[in-house]
């Protein structure tokens, strides 16, 4: 587990002192070129900002800046994962981008159309008419690697570069494992069983919970769905394609299920 004291705080107004990351009023974040770095180094700002993270030693503000300086460059959506160093760099972007979001961009009641309180200490906001709490949208998704006795199924997307795991977004009424049987069975027309928890990873593209597993496949024989995959094979260990790029639960999943073949 991380050593971190997950907290938010809205401190508009104040002087805040801390490392900071700033966003342009879309909502791209911005670079340091110079560093390579999103999150500055400590410095104190007299714009609104909220604290997105405390640990023993530092906190970390979000904020928006209306006039970018020279050496800033903006980043759009998955351009940031190229500078991000680790899991760490991983989890405060992902926090950031979405509390970011949250705060600047939902901000009617959809059942009434009343604007909505700013973000309230647990995140929510309020609506003074109907009464409801709006909390922000976390939308969880399945990653499964199917493995038969010797080998392991990848599927390419389309549009993308690599071979992969099969993915799919968790249905209403749904638990994980039924979503897992479920997208394998519709993606490659193959039925899993013995499903084994890996782990999970926040993905903040645009806000989904990625949640790992590795499931035996009772049959071998591959039906593609093409409308949402190039093409799946079964491949062995001494004859993997290109897979993700570190960080990504992807790629972790990949090299654990590669332990269980021979
Ligand atoms: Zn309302």
């Amino acid at each position: 587990m991380r050593d971190f004291n997950a907290c938010f705080e809205i401190c508009l107004n104040q002087k805040n002192t801390g490392k900071h990351i700033f966003f342009d009023n879309q909502g791209n974040i911005l670079l340091d070129a110079e560093t390579n770095s999103f999150i500055s180094s400590d410095m104190t700002i007299k714009n609104d900002a909220y604290k997105v993270y405390e640990s023993k030693t530092s906190a970390i503000f979000i904020s928006q800046q209306n006039e970018i300086k020279s050496n800033f460059i903006c980043l759009k959506q998955r351009e940031i994962l190229r500078y991000l160093r680790d899991e760490y760099d991983l989890m405060i972007y992902s926090r950031a981008a979405q509390l970011f979001s949250w705060v600047k961009s939902y901000n009617y009641c959809s059942t009434d159309g009343t604007r909505l309180s700013s973000i309230n200490e647990d995140l929510s906001k309020s609506c003074s008419s109907c009464q409801k709490s709006i909390f922000p949208k976390i939308s969880p998704c399945i990653l499964v690697a199917v493995l038969s006795d010797e080998k392991i199924l990848l599927a390419k997307h389309l549009n993308t570069p690599f071979f992969t795991v099969l993915a799919g977004f968790v249905e209403y009424g749904e638990t994980l494992e039924e979503c897992v049987v479920r997208e394998v069975y519709e993606e490659v027309g193959i039925k899993v069983h013995d499903l084994k928890y890996h782990g999970s990873q926040t993905w903040p593209f645009p806000n989904q919970l990625m949640v790992g597993f590795i499931a035996k496949a009772y049959d071998t024989e591959i039906m593609p769905d093409h409308s949402e995959i190039e093409s799946a094979e079964w491949f062995d260990k001494s004859n993997l394609p290109t897979i993700p790029p570190r960080l990504s639960l992807s790629r972790s999943l990949i090299e654990k299920a590669l332990n269980f073949l021979p």
